[in-house]
């Protein structure tokens, strides 16, 4: 366990790793960082990283490697079929999760791709705990819809329910009996569900789903992208559970599903993805796919020192030192904006800390995205990239109206062994400073619209002259500090 306790009896997360390689970072002063964002357009994907401080924009693909993954990528071997490498994989996860089959994939969303095109049908109900939006757009593009069946409490910003990402069982059983079982094309749980703040189900709750499964004869398809926190949550918040490895609780987890699939950007610290599959028929009507659109079966897209690292990645994830540091950072960062009374998504969850917008800044109306708003606010204020999740992300209807979305979150993620303690603090206090002074941050208006992923690309400008007062004030508090 990596918590310690201090003297003074408080809790404290304790790095269980040190530092060997490190890259320089700029924070420019506060000027610059407001006429950079001023030349993003106001949208946080469009700022130059050299310009950024402490990037929280995502944890995909970013998390650290370790030494021993590095070593690894050395002895990769590269050839297009039967490379060492890649069997050094299919061991990996058939001794960790126990599936005899694994179809390769370029990442995450392309396992999506070849399980739609496979199991979903036009008319077929893919019922899960939470979308995830490449899941989702792969099964519409197929022809199929998605039932979003999560408890009541996983779309409570405030909750101490400690598992928000489980299923309502009941809804679950309601929608299957609804549609009939030959309509659904297979039930899918999303391990740390990444859309309501990286918020884990429990083991309990997915042996529940397994026999609602068994029931009516379904397959049941576990998400696993984001599993490394969800296993450390059952560990520790499970009364069942608190004594078993997370070994055992893998393999608990992987023995009731039917497919798992997962991305190797967040799943094993790398770059990659792939599907591991129980039966041989399974794996014939998917195999075919992945020569069309990822590559040989034996490398699906990813480079041979990629899979290396994903296998060194994947034994790590086994180690309890390793999968507790995004969540002890998480608890930490979101138990000291709590103390200081600032509005976040609760209980910490994996992932990042996730602000309440809607609260923070609750006299900008949801027309003026006040999600994406107080990005820009967070980056003028502290050089700390995070990423809008709200009205901003949502598309217009077909009439132009905005689609309200239900939660206006800054999602600020947590990439695994990146930051020190000291920069999460600096965070911290950054984001408490814009708290006390939230009046003075005002809305955003669209320059430039786009008419699909207008949150990518899209640009904006504030309502008013609200952030060269930001700038003022800032000055005023923190004298020549950066
Ligand atoms: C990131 C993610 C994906 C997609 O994976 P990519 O590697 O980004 O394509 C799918 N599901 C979940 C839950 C994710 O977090």
């Amino acid at each position: 366990m990596a918590h310690v306790r201090l003297f003074s009896g408080e809790r404290m997360p304790l790095e269980m790793h040190k530092v060997r390689i490190v890259q320089k970072l700029n924070l420019p002063p506060v000027e610059y960082r407001h006429q950079a964002m001023t030349e993003a357009g106001n949208n946080t994907f469009l700022l130059q990283n050299e310009d950024v401080f402490l990037d929280m924009l995502t944890d995909s693909g970013v998390n650290a490697m370790s030494d021993r993954q590095q070593a690894a990528m050395l002895i990769a071997d590269d050839s297009y079929a039967g490379s060492a490498t890649y069997t050094r994989l299919d061991k990996k996860l058939r001794e960790i999760f126990g599936f005899d089959f694994f179809l390769p994939t370029h990442q995450g969303r392309a396992a999506e791709n070849i399980l739609a095109q496979v199991l979903v049908t036009p008319g077929s109900v893919v019922p899960m705990n939470y979308h995830f939006t490449t899941t989702k757009a792969h099964i519409v593009l197929n022809g199929g819809s998605v039932e979003e069946l999560i408890c009541d409490a996983g779309l409570e910003i405030d909750s101490d329910e400690p598992f928000k990402g489980n299923m309502d069982i009941d809804k679950l059983v309601a929608c299957i009996e609804q549609n009939g079982p030959d309509k659904i094309a297979f039930v899918r749980m999303e391990t740390g569900t990444n859309l309501i703040g990286g918020q884990p189900h429990s083991l309990e709750n997915f042996a529940a789903m397994r026999a609602v499964c068994d029931r009516y004869g379904l397959l049941l398809v576990m998400d696993a992208s984001l599993l490394a926190d969800n296993l450390y949550f059952i560990k520790t918040r499970e009364a069942a559970c608190k004594d078993m490895s997370i070994r055992e609780i893998t393999r608990k987890i992987a023995d009731l599903c039917d497919v798992m699939y997962f991305s190797a950007r967040k799943l094993g610290c790398a770059r990659g993805g792939g599907i591991c599959v129980r039966t041989d028929e399974l794996y014939r009507r998917m195999r075919g796919l992945v020569p069309l659109y990822e590559g040989f079966l034996t490398y699906g897209g990813m480079s041979v020192r990629e899979i290396e690292a994903i296998t060194v990645g994947l034994d790590e994830t086994m180690d309890e030192d390793m999968i507790n540091q995004g969540p002890q950072f998480i608890e930490h960062m979101v138990g000291a904006l709590v103390a200081r009374g600032v509005p976040v998504v609760t209980p910490a969850g994996g992932l990042g800390c996730h602000i309440d917008a809607m609260r923070f800044l609750d006299h900008v109306p949801q027309t003026e995205y006040p999600a994406g708003a107080l990005g820009t606010a967070l980056y003028i204020a502290g050089g700390v990239r995070g990423m809008e999740r709200g009205t901003l992300s949502e598309q217009r209807d077909p009439d132009g109206n905005e689609t309200l979305a239900n939660m206006e979150l800054l999602r600020l993620a947590m990439p695994r062994r990146v930051f020190t303690l000291s920069q999460v603090n600096y965070a911290i206090d950054r984001i408490s400073w814009l708290y006390e002074n939230r009046e003075l941050v005002g809305g955003l208006v669209f320059t430039e619209e786009p008419e699909i992923l207008r949150f990518f690309y899209g640009r904006l400008a504030p309502v008013t002259d609200w952030q060269d007062k930001l700038v003022r004030k800032f000055r005023e508090d923190f004298g020549d500090s950066l």
